[in-house]
């Protein structure tokens, strides 16, 4: 993996202190999603890491909001599928659902029953992980449909909050870590 891709999609994420609340440094990527190339990139670089990491995946599971903005290119790429994993009240039919615990208060997550197959193969993707309790919630949404979690992909980790601890034995993948 070139070290002069990772730094075009790296210099495309902007830090904001004090949002959304004071105290929280939000790692904003709408600049990378404003730079065709430096998207494209981002995107080239996950295709690499998941092509040379999964000889077959069924599905990218992708999170509500940032990880649809992600999820669906690499799907694309990948010539497979996307599953939405969302937040409460917005997937028609039968869903699983989850409640967990976020920084302040509490969120749920849900989806749909018929998603996936049991034993389908699945990449879970997010825009950041730092406490690691959506994605564990994700996790554990995917595996009551008995699909089997290949990994958990993010663009940012933020590595100081231990969230890749929260995942256990799932495998995890970063491109970009700060402290
Ligand atoms: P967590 O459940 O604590 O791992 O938080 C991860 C979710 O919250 C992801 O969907 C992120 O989009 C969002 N998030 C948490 N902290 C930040 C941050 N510092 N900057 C940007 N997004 C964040």
């Amino acid at each position: 993996m070139s070290e002069e891709r990772l730094r075009r999609v790296r210099d495309r994420v902007r830090p904001f202190p004090d949002f959304p609340e004071p105290g929280v440094l939000f790692r904003d990527i709408s600049p990378l999603l404003k730079d065709p190339v430096a998207f494209r990139t981002l995107i080239d670089l996950l295709e690499d890491h998941v092509r040379a990491s999964f000889p077959k995946i069924d599905f990218i599971a992708g999170l509500d909001s940032r990880g649809f903005l992600i999820g669906p290119p690499l799907a694309q790429r990948l010539g497979i599928g996307f599953v939405p994993v969302r937040k409460k009240g917005k997937l028609p039919g039968p869903t699983e659902s989850i409640s967990y615990s976020l920084e302040y208060g509490k969120a749920e997550l849900e989806i749909q029953s018929d998603a996936v197959e049991p034993g389908q193969k699945v990449v879970i993707v997010d825009d950041l992980l730092a406490t690691g309790g959506t994605m564990c919630a994700a996790c554990e949404l995917l595996k009551r449909l008995k699909a089997e979690i290949l990994e958990c992909l993010v663009i940012i980790e933020l590595k100081a909050l231990k969230g890749s601890e929260k995942l256990n034995s799932i495998p995890f993948y970063s491109l970009l870590q700060y402290d």
